[in-house]
């Protein structure tokens, strides 16, 4: 299965990928992971992405369509892929349409979680992430057993750079002007899937799944 979540920053992407890759038996493909393993290692592709997330800009499309053509194309993604946080922009998008068009292969789902914008600031800046296997966290709505300290692996958890709260401000207008196009782009394929966001983790995964024919309550 050949899936996109799409949905505003924090709406909860990274969070259902964690179990839906699972249940799916594809790999999760994250840009947002991308670029900060390139940081963290120091990469040329690392100090260029630095400079436009951390004002919570995005990365230029050239840069950030290489990088998602050369993911896709490996073999482990010839069962299917679930994308988070590609494509951001229509030019991505449209990029994206021709990419698996040469590959002779199409999107399955496009599913767009919905949360309220003023619901978004509280679970971004409340995010912790965990250093060592990337699991999501929140402080208030979904906190670890041990404070700080990550669930599934017992490392450390932080706080991404981008989650100020000014940051997160302007990735939201970021969003509204440069990603939220891509519903009426999708919505036009036909492929298009609404879930509502705004509930409990567990409830959405189940909307999700039902969204793609599956039974998961
Ligand atoms: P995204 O990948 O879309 O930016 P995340 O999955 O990282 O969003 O979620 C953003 C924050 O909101 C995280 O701290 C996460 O724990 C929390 N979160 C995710 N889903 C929900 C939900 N359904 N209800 C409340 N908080 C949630
Ligand atoms: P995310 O982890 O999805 O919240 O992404 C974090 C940041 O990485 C974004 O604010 C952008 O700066 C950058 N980024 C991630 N995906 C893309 C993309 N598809 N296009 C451009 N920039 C991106």
């Amino acid at each position: 299965m050949r899936i996109i979540l799409l949905g505003p920053p924090g709406a909860g992407k990274g969070t259902q990928a964690e179990t839906l890759v699972k249940k799916l038996s594809i790999p999760h493909i994250s840009t947002g992971d991308m670029f900060r393993k390139a940081i963290k290692e120091e990469t040329t592709l690392g100090t260029k992405a630095k400079e436009y997330m951390n004002q919570g800009k995005l990365v230029p499309d050239e840069v950030t369509i290489g990088i998602v053509k050369e993911r896709i194309a490996q073999e482990d993604c010839n069962p299917g892929f679930l994308l988070d946080g590609f494509p951001r922009t229509v030019f991505q998008a449209e990029a994206l349409d021709v990419i698996l068009k040469e590959m002779k292969i199409a999107l399955d789902a496009v599913i767009n979680i919905e949360v309220p914008k003023e619901k978004l600031i509280d679970r971004l800046t409340g995010r912790r992430v965990c250093k060592g296997c990337g699991a999501t966290f929140h402080l208030i709505f979904n906190p670890p057993a041990e404070e700080g300290k990550c669930d599934k692996c017992g490392e450390k958890l932080f706080q991404r750079a981008d989650d100020s709260e000014e940051t997160v401000i302007n990735r939201l207008n970021v969003y509204e002007k440069q990603t939220a196009p891509l519903i009426e782009y999708y919505s036009r394929q036909g492929i298009i899937k609404n879930i509502d966001g705004d509930q409990p983790i567990e409830q959405v995964l189940v909307q999700i799944g039902r969204s793609l024919g599956r039974n998961w309550s």
